[in-house]
This record gives structure tokens, sequence and C-alpha cells, in this order.
């Protein structure tokens, strides 16, 4: 008898874009004729650069003849992107890693997702809330996670037994508190955050780093949004700390950077340095277990995929890519000013496409959200949405176009003064 997997069983039916989704669909049937502007879901809106296009289209014709055609490419990805982000997205910064310690694949989203399996199904996990769902989720589904129970102040606010929430409000700056009193064996850390679209900063991440080298902890680093920093003393990588190749592996992604979100190309560093204990105490290395992983589960990014990403290193690639950050970011400010001068609180959107706005006093993300879309037209996130800390803010995206950005502005302005 073939038994299911009952982990799946323990998440939650709705996802939560689904739920913004069927909201919006109500909304749609009252009022047939209302345009709705999304700043809800954070995929990207302008098109691929000419570099990368032009890259695409020599790859395709390259595969067209019999000396050209790639047919399996080597698992770890290709050595010219991996040199050319050796090169380009450490070297820059005065980090030296070796070339087979680069994991190309097809979205920081797999790797996140999969990374788990290097540890034990027992080790206990902590993540900063709120957070990109896909870390618990991940981890519920190998049964990790333990079983999902009702906080005691606020049925609704589920925490999952085996995980550790660190909460990140306004309170505290956005910053994570370290646990002190109880014991996480893996840390996930994203930043720039999505969704709150705030940093840590070097001291900060290094307070990380050091609590995971006297803890035996794991840090798994998204830097998804690495690209969008602009202040020059926040880390773009944590092996920008000293220390962090014997403690953390790294994401990157080109999904956000380079408009690659339906291309499909990322990449995962797993330093050589880094070890992991056995129950009887021996230290194995994680980057020949993840290649052996990688060689099984996975057979390459594409070719053309992969052509496409090393192209965004040519200086042509990195200024049109770089101009297209700009353009987000400038929808970002735009944001930011708009809502502050409306007398929202709002955060993030300095070195991150997102603005995490405070929902007035006493009014809940989904409350808020209905609002906003009843009164405005316009579509944002409900912050609980992503863990039990969003409750009470709502998440706000660069991602759209100036004239969508611009025109959701002026909405919620009216709206707001009414
Ligand atoms: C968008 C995003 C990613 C990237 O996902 P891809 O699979 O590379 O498209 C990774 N982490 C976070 C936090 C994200 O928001």
């Amino acid at each position: 008898m073939a038994l299911v997997n009952e982990h799946f069983l323990k998440l939650p039916g709705n996802y939560l874009f689904a739920d913004i989704a069927k909201k919006v669909n109500a909304f749609k049937v009252t009022h047939p004729k209302a345009d709705i502007i999304s700043l809800g879901i954070g995929d990207v809106t302008q098109p691929l650069c000419p570099a990368v296009i032009e890259a695409m289209h020599r790859a395709t014709d390259e595969m067209a003849t019999r000396q050209g055609f790639r047919g399996y490419g080597p698992e770890q990805g290709y050595d010219f992107l991996r040199e050319a982000i050796l090169k380009n997205d450490f070297l820059s910064r005065g980090i030296h890693l070796d070339i087979d310690e680069i994991f190309v694949n097809d979205g920081a989203k797999s790797d996140t997702g999969n990374i788990q399996e290097l540890v034990r199904w027992d080790n206990s996990i902590g993540v900063t809330d709120p957070i990109y769902p896909v870390y618990i989720d991940s981890n519920v589904m190998i049964g990790r996670a333990g079983v999902l129970e009702a906080d005691g102040e606020n049925a609704k606010q589920k925490r999952w037994s085996n995980v550790t929430y660190m909460p990140c409000t306004a309170e505290n700056g956005f910053v994570p508190q370290i646990p002190e009193n109880r014991h996480v064996d893996v840390v996930y850390l994203c930043y720039p955050n999505n969704p709150t679209g705030t940093v840590l900063s070097k001291q900060e991440l290094r307070r990380w780093v050091n609590y995971a080298l006297h803890n035996d902890t794991l840090i798994f680093f998204d830097a998804a949004y690495h690209a969008f920093i602009t202040d020059p003393d926040i880390p773009h990588s944590i092996y920008e700390i000293r220390g962090a190749r014997k403690c953390a592996i790294e994401f990157r992604s080109y999904s956000k950077t380079a408009g690659f979100t339906g291309l499909r190309c990322g990449y995962t560093v797993v330093p050589k340095e880094l070890t992991a204990a056995t129950l009887d105490g021996r230290r194995i290395a994680l980057n020949p277990l993840w290649e052996r992983r990688q060689c099984t589960k996975f057979n390459g990014a594409s070719y053309i995929s992969q052509r496409a990403a090393e192209a965004i290193y040519t200086p042509e690639g990195k200024q049109q890519t770089q101009q297209t950050i700009d353009y987000y970011m400038s929808n970002a400010h735009l944001m930011l000013a708009t809502m502050r001068k409306l007398g929202f609180e709002v955060y993030g959107g300095e070195n991150a496409p997102y603005i995490w706005m405070k929902t007035p006093a006493g009014t809940t993300s989904w409350q808020f959200f209905e609002q906003l879309l009843y009164g405005a037209n316009v579509v944002c996130t409900p912050g609980v949405g992503f863990g039990p800390s969003g409750e009470g803010y709502v998440r706000f995206t660069a991602f759209g176009t100036r004239e969508s950005t611009e025109e959701a502005l002026l909405r919620i302005e009216r709206w707001a003064k009414v």
C-alpha cells in the first residue's frame, strides 16, 4: 500500500495569493467596470534588457547547428557563468570563492526549498517573521516544522511548534532578536527582506554570523534582492562577514535583478569550509553533499538561460539592468514620499523594491486590503499572509510600471482624503 506523506496534509490549504485572487474576483463581480491596479504580487513588469535578448538569440542559433548544439550541461552550471559570477558578484566585493562553490540553478525558489534536505529531519529551524513562505512550507513537507498551533491570544495567528519565530516589527526596527533561550539549528535570513523591504547592517549581520559560529547553527541566507541595495554600507553577501563561510549558504537569483522570473536562472553558494556534525560528532562538509544532491536530482539550467545570465555581467548588461533597477527604485521612492505625505507609517523601499505599511490603528491586514480594494481599486498584499508578525501591515511592490504606480498613488491619495 502506498502511504501518502501526511506532512503535506498539515499545510494550510489556502495559499495567500489564491485568497487575494478570490477577494479581487468577488469585487470584480459586483464592480464589473472597475479598473484594478495590482501592487500586490512580487512579479516584475519590465522586459528583459537588450544585452540579455541578444545573448539568447546567439545561444538559440548555436543550438541550431551541429557544432554549437548543447545537450545536457554540467549539473553545477557552465563555467562561463560560474566564472562571471565569481568575478562580478564576489571578487568585486573582496570575496574569493572557488568555482566549485557555485551551483547554478533554475531560480532561487528551488534551492531555498530544497536546501533543507542537507540537514536531519529533527533539526529545529528559526525564521524571521514575517517571511517568504517557502522556507517554512518546505520544512513542513518533510515533517521538520512540527504541528500548526493556534496562538493563545489570537486563534488566527498560528505558529509551527518546531519553528522559532523572530518577530520583525516597527517596535524593534525590523531587526530580528537573536534567540537566546531556545537553540535553533538552522536559521533562514533574507536580506534585503521580502516582505518588509528592510535590511541588516554589517554589524547586525555580524552578530548573526557570530551566533551561528558559537552555537553550531547553519544560516541559509537569501540575497535575492541584493541588487536593490543603494546604501554602500549594507552588505550584499553574507560572505562579507568574516567566518560566514564556515556557517552560511547563500542564494542569489536573476529574477528580480534582471527580470528573469519567466526565464529562470539563479545560483547557490555552498562554501567548502562549511560543515555540519553527525550524531557522533564528526564534521561533514556540505559542499560535496549538495553537489551529490544536485547531480542526482537536477540536470542543470538551460544553456540559453545561462548565456542570458552571463550577458548581465557585460558592461552593456550591467548598465541596462541597473537602469531597470533604478526605474523600480524610483517607483519605490515615489510610493514612500506619497504615503508619508498622507500620514501613513511606511518602511523599506530604500534598499529593496518593497514598501511595508503599517495599517491604521485597529485595522487588520485583511481589513485594510479590502478597504483599499473597494475604496481605491488598488491591490496590496496583507502582511499577515507572511507570518503572525505581519498582522497590522500590508506590502506594496515597486515592480509596477511608472504609469500604474502613479495612477495607484493618485487613487490612494483621493481615497485617503475622503
Ligand atoms: C522572488 C524571490 C526569490 C526568487 O525566486 P526565483 O525562483 O529565483 O524566481 C527568492 N527569494 C525571495 C525571498 C524572493 O522574494
